[in-house]
């Protein structure tokens, strides 16, 4: 049987580290690990997005990262569609803006999709988060995507979070994700529907993430 109760974070960003943290305190045989210390050059990880899905993407991540630590390796490719936009920025989040001097890559992107969405009423500012995980375990992949809707501020509110979250109503609630603490996005995130489906699919395959 395969057993996964240690698990390595694929991915450098240090916002995702902590939601995941979080997000697995609901199981506590399982530990999670940086990448920093375990594989060469973990930064790289976060630049394997060639691909045209979150989920070709996540799987590369998930595999280079198992294949460099031989520990089971979790990755998380994520993105925000907004409808008016044909779904852009999706995929392609991360590097959306064209790098400013003297601004943040976040702070880049948020200024592009406000100004791409200009004078467009709240009906046509909706908006979706997408996060597809992979769990790469002896060479077998476990997949699981979570999807939270909401719609586009027209301007930046609060300062938790990274990347959008200062842009990000999600549904029924007033609040963008930069102005909510961490319990309460990671009450409702697509990152907490993603973790909690990939745990059905986990115990699913018959992988044990109890400790041996
Ligand atoms: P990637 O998965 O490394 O391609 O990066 C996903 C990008 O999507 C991030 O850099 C953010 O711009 C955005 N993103 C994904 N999840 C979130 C979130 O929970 N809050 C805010 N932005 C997010």
């Amino acid at each position: 049987m395969r057993v996964c109760n240690k698990i390595l974070v694929a991915s450098q960003n240090p916002h995702k580290f902590l939601e995941f943290r979080a997000l697995f305190a609901a199981h506590p045989e399982v530990e999670l690990m940086s990448a920093e210390g375990i594989i060469r050059n973990p930064e790289k990880l976060d630049f394997v997005e060639n691909f045209e899905t979150y989920a070709e993407n996540a799987a590369e991540k998930a595999r280079l990262a198992n294949h460099a630590s031989h520990y089971p390796s979790l990755s998380d490719d994520s993105g925000l569609e907004v409808e008016a936009l044909g779904g852009k920025p999706g995929v392609r989040s991360r590097r959306f803006a064209i790098p400013k001097a003297g601004v943040s890559q976040d702070q880049a992107n948020i200024e592009k999709l406000l100004t791409e969405l200009k004078g467009k009423p709240a009906s046509e500012r909706r908006a979706r988060f997408v996060a597809t995980l992979c769990l790469c375990i002896e060479g077998i992949s476990v997949q699981a995507t979570g999807i939270l809707e909401g719609t586009i501020a027209e301007v930046p509110r609060g300062t938790n979070g990274f990347g959008y979250d200062p842009v990000f109503i999600p549904q029924g609630s007033q609040k963008t994700f930069a102005e909510m603490t961490d319990a309460e996005k990671n009450a409702i995130s697509h990152r907490a529907r993603a973790v909690q489906e990939l745990m059905l699919q986990v115990r699913a395959k018959g992988i044990s993430i109890a400790k041996p």
